[in-house]
């Protein structure tokens, strides 16, 4: 039996069968892998990460192991190493089939109930981190409701958004592209919430700031970010902020470290969370955390569950691997709309026939 495989090719991705796995391995037959910011910054060459099939965010049917066949979500980041991860040091999802093996043991496997609409299941990764990081945030912040802002409306800020709102806070959204704060202002599950074009935000004093900018906009994010912070408020950093990013606004430019201290869902009450202090002589707490647990990511099917509609909102192009390349490769070159003009927010790609490939 013939499955796809998306396989990147210089800045792009195409599309090769590929053939059923033999032998007794046991793999995952995917159903719907999720495209990630990362991923995208991969595939465009901003990242010098090196597999050659990306995706991380993924459901698929586990087979050929005790106990019968299930449904998995993938954990990708290695506790044990947390740099190697699924779909950026190694091989990815976006495939029909993937097979366990020293790089992707049982272990990184959680288990899910079927969802329906399934697509809406590949969102327990991003979620899960989500989720992580206001574990970091309600160790760092005052109880009750804060004002948060978040930088970057791509779907792990979108999600920010539904989570801060979830627990009555009161956020604000800042984000670079007009375009998309009009497609957050249609998709009416998300309000209320003020939205801001990134540099012309109204000065109001923030407890927390998330910044899930994309990395060439980093520096500009975080500047703006601390300088909207109250003294002593929080900073989490969803993306990573290396040096020259950092040293515009720190007056030590290497904080952006403290990230690699929280792996998997362990937190280092220490290290994990720093004072960082602005040119300006403001201290900031903060923090932010790579990867997720499988607790996390039980936590997020069960959000998810909750709310099945309002999450898959997110979800603007669910496609087949054939469809999906055009989509894919308008976002590695920078674009945000496809053909026929609609606002490119989360893709996902349906493998055919899924679990029944086995
Ligand atoms: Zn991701």
């Amino acid at each position: 039996m013939t499955g796809w495989q998306l396989v990147r090719s210089g800045r792009r991705v195409r599309i090769v069968p590929m053939e059923r796995l033999r032998g007794d391995q046991p793999y995952v037959s995917m159903l719907a892998v999720g495209l990630c910011g990362t991923d995208v910054q991969i595939g465009a060459g901003h990242r010098g990460d090196v597999a050659g099939v990306l995706g991380h965010e993924g459901v698929g049917i586990l087979h050929g192991v005790p106990g019968g066949d299930r449904m998995v979500v993938f954990n990708p980041v290695d506790v044990r190493d947390q740099d190697s991860i699924l779909g950026h040091s190694f091989d990815g999802l976006f495939r029909s089939w993937v097979p366990l093996g020293p790089e992707l043991p049982l272990s990184t496997l959680q288990e899910v109930q079927p969802l329906d609409p399934m697509a809406v299941l590949t969102l327990c990764e991003p979620l899960g981190t989500v989720l992580y990081s206001w574990e970091l945030i309600e160790r760092s912040a005052p109880a009750g409701p804060l004002s948060v802002g978040i930088w970057g409306a791509g779907p792990i800020g979108l999600l920010h958004v539904r989570r801060a709102i979830d627990q009555g806070h009161d956020v604000e959204l800042v984000e670079a592209r007009p375009e998309r704060l009009a497609w957050v202002e249609d998709h009416s599950r998300l309000a209320p919430v003020h939205l801001s074009v990134t540099g012309h935000r109204t000065p109001r004093p923030l407890d927390v700031a998330i910044v899930c900018a994309p990395r060439l906009a980093m520096a500009s994010a975080v500047r703006e970010a601390a300088d909207a912070l109250r003294p002593d408020g929080t900073m989490v950093l969803v993306t990573a902020l290396d040096a020259a990013a950092a040293a515009p606004t720190f007056v030590d430019a290497t904080v952006g470290r403290v990230r690699r201290h929280n792996v998997c869902g362990n937190v280092d009450p220490e290290l994990g969370m720093v004072t960082a202090v602005s040119h300006e002589g403001k201290p900031l707490v903060l923090t932010g955390h790579r990867g997720t647990s499988l607790a996390q990511l039980h936590a997020a099917e069960s959000a998810l569950r909750a709310d099945p509609g309002g999450y898959g909102a997110l979800i603007t192009h669910e496609l087949s691997p054939e469809d999906a390349v055009d989509v894919i490769n308008r976002r590695l070159d920078g674009q945000f709309r496809t053909a026929d003009g609609s606002e490119i927010v989360k893709v996902v790609v349906r493998f055919p026939d899924g679990g029944r490939h086995g």
